[in-house]
């Protein structure tokens, strides 16, 4: 078995004596696309939260990434090792072109330092040219961000994550507020993104989750811990997930 890209062991996190996740155990193999659902206030902002190192866990429990104990590594440490978040609303720079927006979000300080000063090297530069066409806006790399539609932002988005060179990606409903053409698209991207990199994806949409867990698992979480865990149709025929979501 190889030995996973990120292990959260024991995890819990209370907010004034609520407990927001309990004795969470999750574990993501390298490569993989991990799509996790469950219901409004399970925890899936607060498990993003605790990978990324916005929110400290309480003590005890244990957070690794690769071979680091990231526990108690604050959020701009964690996120230089590795993990990028992309949160559900996009926030793009709209008054900079498409392209630019990409080329500020390159690694380390390289980026501002290429914007600042008009250059770029060549390999960058091929790198960011792939990427525009990944996220399918190589047509509108002179358009200033601001004037894209919905769904291209969310695309732009996933783009400038790319362009930070994470490792693991932490990606809150991609989908939301999409079209199913949108969506799908979405999906698809996603999908082609997985084997390089390690994904987590939080979902709402089913149709989607369907798609982009084709080949992976879905973890449900309910009231801060794992409910059930397994391939889509497992999840979907699972009792107690059926319970929480449709009440019966
Ligand atoms: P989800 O993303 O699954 O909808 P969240 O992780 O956002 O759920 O929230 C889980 C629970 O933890 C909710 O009851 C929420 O109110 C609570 N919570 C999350 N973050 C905080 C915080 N910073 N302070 C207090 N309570 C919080
Ligand atoms: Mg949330």
């Amino acid at each position: 078995m190889p030995s996973p890209i990120l292990a959260v062991e024991d995890v819990s996190k209370t907010y004034d004596g609520f407990k927001a996740i309990t004795n969470l155990n999750f574990y993501l193999d390298q490569g993989e696309l991990r799509t996790v659902i469950g219901p409004n206030g399970a925890g899936k902002s607060t498990f993003f939260d605790l990978i990324s190192g916005r929110a400290k866990p309480n003590p005890g429990g244990k957070i690794t990434f690769g071979d680091i104990d990231v526990t108690q590594r604050n959020e701009y440490e964690i996120n230089r090792i590795g993990i990028g978040r992309k949160f559900q609303t996009p926030s793009v720079y709209s008054e900079h072109t498409v392209f630019d927006n990409l080329v500020l979000s390159l690694k380390g300080p390289r980026g501002v330092f290429s914007s600042l000063f008009k250059r770029l090297n060549s390999g960058d530069r091929d790198r960011l040219d792939d990427l525009l066409k990944l996220i399918r806006l190589d047509d509108k790399r002179s358009w200033k961000a601001g004037q894209l539609a919905h769904g291209e932002k969310q695309w732009l988005e996933i783009g400038m994550l790319l362009a930070s060179e994470p490792k693991l990606l932490l990606i809150d409903e991609p989908a939301a507020g999409m079209t199913d053409a949108e969506t799908h698209r979405t999906g698809e991207l996603l999908l082609s993104l997985a084997g390089k990199h390690s994904l987590i994806v939080v979902e709402h949409d089913m149709g989607f989750v369907r798609q982009i867990a084709s080949n992976g698992k879905v973890t449900v979480l309910h009231q801060g811990s794992v409910l059930c865990e397994g391939k889509f149709d497992e999840v979907q025929n699972n009792q107690k997930v059926r319970e929480v979501y449709l009440g019966r």
